[in-house]
């Protein structure tokens, strides 16, 4: 096997006693909505399977609920009763045949869940569901420590090496072992070792049960970020107790899923949390997981050769790319489609119901249904419009054996994500343009850059694929054309010529970002980046304070520009952004005193500035620039001609659609159409 001396700690294996795993890579849990059905068991085992042929050391399944009270949704998935065991062997044995090794992660949702059968140490709601839970009885709670002990049980009829058990994220364990939602004066709370009691119980309970060659995976809340979470002390007391009740890992938690401050979102700088990890290295001899935003082999080396964890945890990064270990492996980083923290096909569409997949890999979770024919194809493909849709479609169509040739406009690969790219916290987007260049190399597409292609370009083509995205709306408003507008385009691509104070009219993705760009001195901070996000959100960055958060006040410089951010619609601006990140950024440009107008109707521009009614008033925003992200509009200048001349053509991405659209249409639209062109 080739072995790269790039990563010699991310490929060293790990010695359990009892098991090795290959190496230091932990796929961890990441719901993906095809645990809750038996018919979707053999698109999970094939999902599985390839993370394990692409050499993952060890695999946790998204969680599944010891009983009913612990669903997340309404018949979710659990392991409650052996006749659920054989559709959990597909994915075990599954695993198995590619030399993996697989953990299924047992989750109670506790207060989290979204049904009325949920329990809890005490009966108080979460923000985040409408349902208020019911305090647990003393027997209550026997009961929830037998449901997990009879679900690793289960689990191992299943063929699974081990379970995580769940202890953190704000869901039931981490309910019980934190003062902030456990109110009770019995054995189960009070003082610290009570809180952490039903944490222990379970662990210890279940290793009993088990035996000593079974993985038990512990995922430790290390740093709540809510307030009345636990401080730093408990922590450490916990993590002693949980080695001592015979857990076999300690995996880090980061941040309750009701606390509102981003952890996993684009904007926080990679292993940014990694030292909270750090900090528990030396209080417990078992090994020790480090947790989000790790997404290159780089970044997960550099963490295990400082000697911060003994494994790293990637979910998302494996969505993206199943075979990441295997190219880190072989010495082919370059070639690792890298997650980008987007968040949009993966926890976006966990938080709506929706199947997961991923921005920058459509198949993922798709694997059984998105795949190329087997057809033999030599055509000659000429894809014009090298953004995220063309890029994506020239690939899959050079990998099935077309020949094919990729123009752009621009000297560079990647349309307007290379605009995405120079956002604050958004320069993730370059790595999907570094990917998509060297895997189309690899595929032989033909790259023809700086060239504005005609129709006469494209003769002697057999198919013709328009990914010419997008062109900016204009609206029709009196004075667009005064020299106090300027476009997006203008905006992004040069910052610094833009005034002290702004009117953005549209409060979309684009609108939102390019309020954060013209923030961005403040935003950003100066110097070390993790600190800077550490004071901008009030996180303290020795986590001593109970939850991480108490008594920590954010620090928030004065915004470098007067903003306001405006819409016509009457609802919450930025009502159409990610479920996960729309809150972010609301937050972050609140705190930056951007001033968020809806309902808002635009009357003119002139010297004076942008003259807008809202509520039957009259007002005049004395700005020196009026910003335009008022939508799009597709980009089809070829088509006219393409038709006079009787050629037939394809059309993916924002030219085939500028409304609603956005990368991971595109991205999807055109591996579609590469697959079958
Ligand atoms: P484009 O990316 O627009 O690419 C079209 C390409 O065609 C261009 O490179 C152009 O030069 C080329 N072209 C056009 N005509 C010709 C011609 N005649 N000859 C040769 N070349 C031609 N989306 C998300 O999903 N998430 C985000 O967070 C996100 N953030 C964004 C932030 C900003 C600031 C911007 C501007 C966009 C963002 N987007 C985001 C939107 C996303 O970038 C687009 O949805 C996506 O790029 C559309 O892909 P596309 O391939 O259809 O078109
Ligand atoms: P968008 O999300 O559709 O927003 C367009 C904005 O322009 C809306 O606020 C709309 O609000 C306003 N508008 C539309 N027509 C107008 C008109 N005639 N006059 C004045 N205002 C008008 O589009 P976008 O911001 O251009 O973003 C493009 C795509 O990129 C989106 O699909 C988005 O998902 C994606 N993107 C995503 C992110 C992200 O973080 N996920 C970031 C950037 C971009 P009113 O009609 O209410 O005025
Ligand atoms: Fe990563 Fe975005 Fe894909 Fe989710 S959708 S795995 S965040 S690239």
């Amino acid at each position: 096997m080739d072995q790269n001396l790039e990563y010699p700690h991310l490929l060293e294996p790990l010695d359990l006693g009892f098991t090795r795993l290959r190496n230091r890579v932990l796929m961890g849990s990441i719901h993906t909505g095809l645990e809750d059905r038996k018919k979707d068991f053999p698109k999970l085992a094939e999902y599985f399977r390839q993370r394990a042929e692409g050499e993952v050391g060890l695999i946790v399944t998204g969680g599944f609920a010891p009983n009913i009270r612990g669903w997340l949704t309404p018949f979710g998935g659990t392991l409650m009763s052996s006749w659920q065991v054989p559709r959990h062997k597909l994915v075990t044995s599954a695993v198995h045949a590619e030399g993996g090794h697989i953990c299924m992660q047992i989750l109670h949702s506790g207060r989290y869940g979204y049904h009325p059968l949920q329990v809890a140490p005490s009966a108080i709601r979460s923000p985040i569901s409408k349902f208020t839970p019911k305090g647990l009885s003393a027997k209550g709670v026997e009961k929830q420590i037998n449901a997990y002990v009879r679900a690793a049980s289960l689990a191992r009829d299943a063929g699974y090496d081990g379970v995580e058990v769940m202890g953190s994220e704000g869901y039931l364990i981490n309910e019980f072992i934190a003062p902030r939602v456990n109110k009770r004066d019995d054995e189960w709370g009070g003082s610290a070792e009570k809180r952490m009691r039903f944490a222990v119980e379970i662990v210890r309970r279940t290793r009993a049960a088990l035996g000593p060659d079974f993985i038990i995976i512990y995922r430790l809340s290390m740093l709540d970020l809510v307030p009345d979470g636990s401080n730093w002390e408990e922590i450490v007391q916990q993590a002693h107790a949980i080695e001592a009740a015979g857990a076999s890992i300690i995996n880090t938690g980061v941040g309750w899923h009701e606390a509102r401050i981003p952890t996993i979102a684009t904007m926080v700088p990679r292993a940014a949390f990694v030292d909270v990890t750090a900090k528990l290295k030396g209080e417990t001899t078992l090994p020790l997981i480090a947790v989000n935003r790790i997404n290159t082999p780089a970044v997960a080396e550099d963490i295990l050769a400082s000697g911060k964890a003994d494994m790293v945890s990637m979910a998302r990064p494996l969505l993206a790319d199943a075979h990441f270990v295997q190219k880190a492996r072989a010495g082919k980083a370059a070639m690792i489609n890298t997650c980008i923290a987007c968040n949009q096909a993966c926890l976006d569409h966990v938080f709506v119901g929706k199947s997961v997949s991923c921005l920058v890999n459509p198949r993922a979770c798709e694997e059984t249904e998105i795949n190329s024919e087997a057809t033999k194809v030599a055509d000659n493909i000429a894809v014009v419009g090298a953004g995220p849709a063309g890029m994506a479609c020239a690939l899959e169509s050079a990998k099935r054996g077309h020949k094919v040739t990729l123009f752009d406009a621009a000297d560079r690969l990647g349309g307007q994500f290379n605009l995405a790219a120079k956002i604050p916290g958004k320069d993730e987007f370059l790595e999907t343009i570094r990917y998509f260049d060297n895997a189309m190399r690899a595929a032989g597409v033909q790259q023809q850059l700086g060239l504005r292609v005609n129709v006469d370009d494209l003769a002697g083509f057999d198919q013709i694929v328009l990914a010419t995205g997008v062109v900016p709306r204009t609206p029709p408003i009196t004075g667009i054309k005064h020299s106090k507008v300027l476009s997006y385009l203008d905006v992004i691509n040069n910052p610094e010529a833009v005034g002290d104070s702004v009117a953005i009219i549209g409060a979309g993705g684009i609108g939102f970002d390019v309020a954060e760009l013209l923030l961005v001195d403040t935003i950003n901070g100066a110097g070390n980046e993790k600190e800077a996000f550490f004071k901008e959100w009030g996180i303290d960055p020795q986590f001593n304070a109970r939850g991480g958060v108490e008594n920590i006040k954010p620090e928030i410089a004065d915004p470098k520009r007067k903003l306001w951010l405006l819409q016509r619609k009457n609802s919450k601006l930025g009502k159409g952004l990610g479920k996960t990140t729309g809150w972010v950024h609301r937050i972050s440009l609140r705190k930056h005193k951007v001033e968020m107008l809806a309902g808002v109707e635009y009357l003119k521009i002139d010297d004076q500035g942008l003259h807008i009614r809202r509520d039957d008033k009259e007002e005049i925003l004395a700005v020196e620039h009026v910003v335009i992200c008022a939508g799009q509009l597709p980009q089809r200048e070829l088509e006219e001609g393409l038709i006079a001349a009787d050629k037939l053509f394809f059309r993916i991405g924002g030219a085939e659609k500028a409304g609603e659209l956005d990368a991971k249409r595109a991205i999807r639209e055109g591996t579609l159409l590469g697959l079958r062109i």
